[in-house]
Parts: C-alpha cells; structure tokens; sequence
C-alpha cells in the first residue's frame, strides 16, 4: 500500500500481485477439473484484474485522515490487481476449471477439510487462494454479467470477512468498529459484495476500514499521529 500525500491529487494505492498458478489439471489436490493451457487460464485470468477495478474503483472510496502535523487531507482509494506468472507476489492463486455441481463442485479438495473443488476462497493469514473460472459468477467468462466473484474475493485479501449466513460460521452479523469508536454489525442478507453481492459494486463504508486503519498504521511508523480517520463516502 502507497500514500501520495505529496500529489495534489491525494491518494492511497493497493497493490496487489498475484501469481498464476494453473492447476486445472485434474487431481487429487484440485479434482473435477477441466485442463487449460497456460495460454487459454491467462487470456481468462487477465480479465480480472477490469472487473476488480470496476467493482473497487466505482465509488471511488475516499478516506479523510487528520494527524497533527498536516491537518486534515482527503485521499482517494485506488485498487490495483496486477497478475504474473513469475517474480514476486503477494498471493499464490491456483486456478481451477470446475463447471460440475453449479461451478460449487461436487469432491473435495484434498488439502482445504470440507471445501468443495469448484468453491473459490482465499485462505486468511496466508497468501494463497483458489479461483474457479468456471463459476457463473466469475469475470473471467466473456459474459459480462454477475462478474462479482474475484471483486469478493478481492474483499478477503483486503482483511475482509463473510457477511452472508453460512451455518457452521454463523457469527449473528459482522461486527466493524470505526476510528471514532462507533460501531456497525452487518447482518446476513444486506446485498454487499461482501455479503450476497446483490450491489454489484463495492460501496459499503465499512469496505474502506482495513485499508483506513492500515494507512494510520503506516503513517504511526513514519511517526505521524493520526487524530481522525472518516470514510467520507459509501453507504
Ligand atoms: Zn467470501
């Protein structure tokens, strides 16, 4: 993550490198897997990283941030998803090609306990992920519709966690605490990207907190104290 504060123009910038790891062969690992080449994963893959931007980049998100030596300044979000096929990155993502079980899948994974082998996720505290380019709602198809499944996941690597109900991790709502100290619980249902996707776009506030937080965290080290931090805008 990048802070331009120097640009008159204000912005925080989220990088995200990705590498492409094609694991569309079927396996015991990936199973009910369709093979790709190389070729055919990437020319999918690259459409990712317009949909991530499309979804992120909308509102744009814009964060106030007041600490005692500079006063107050606006900056915008910008969300960046660049994917490579070697030298450094931030996530492994292993793609898989599962259009079995409604793109869910029907085996399991072998080394993800109870994951089916179409499910996509990104594993928290870890930098690996697993994307299925053949689930309905992927943006990796030339169908333009519903690409609304790499944008939540993109959610995860950015701290976030699953507003929607799933019973074995029923948390009774999201609990989010704001720099001020307010609080929001988001309850199953709420049509956000982190939840059932129904908006299509990432406009919730609460989306901006992880990366709100993580730019106080940077400017603390550089020893800046921030006094406020506000999420101007979203819903
Ligand atoms: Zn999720």
């Amino acid at each position: 993550m990048i802070i331009d504060s120097i640009s008159a123009d204000k912005k925080i910038i989220v990088n995200t490198k990705w590498l492409m790891i094609n694991s569309t062969a079927d396996d015991t690992t990936y199973p009910d897997t369709i093979a790709l080449t190389d070729d055919a994963l990437k020319a999918r893959a690259e459409r990712i990283p317009r949909a991530i931007a499309a979804a992120w980049n909308a509102l744009p998100y814009q964060i106030s941030i007041t600490d005692e030596k500079c006063g107050e300044h606006l900056f915008t979000v910008v969300f960046n998803v660049e994917i490579v096929t070697a030298g450094p990155y931030h996530y492994a993502v292993n793609f898989v090609n599962v259009k079995t079980g409604n793109g869910i899948g029907v085996k399991f994974d072998a080394n993800a306990k109870g994951i089916t082998s179409g499910r996509s996720y990104v594993l928290s505290g870890s930098s690996r992920a697993k994307f299925n380019v053949s689930d309905p709602r992927t943006a990796t198809d030339s169908n333009p519709k519903a690409d609304t499944l790499e944008p939540h996941e993109y959610g995860h690597m950015l701290g976030l966690i699953d507003e929607y109900f799933e019973a074995q991790f029923n948390r009774g709502g999201v609990r989010y605490t704001y720099f001020d100290g307010s609080k929001e619980i988001a309850m199953p249902g709420n049509g956000g990207m982190m939840d059932n996707m129904r908006d299509g776009i990432a406009k919730r506030k609460r989306y901006a907190l992880t990366i709100g937080y993580n730019a106080v965290r940077i400017l603390k080290s550089n020893g800046i104290k921030v006094t406020k931090m506000e999420i101007v805008n979203g819903s």
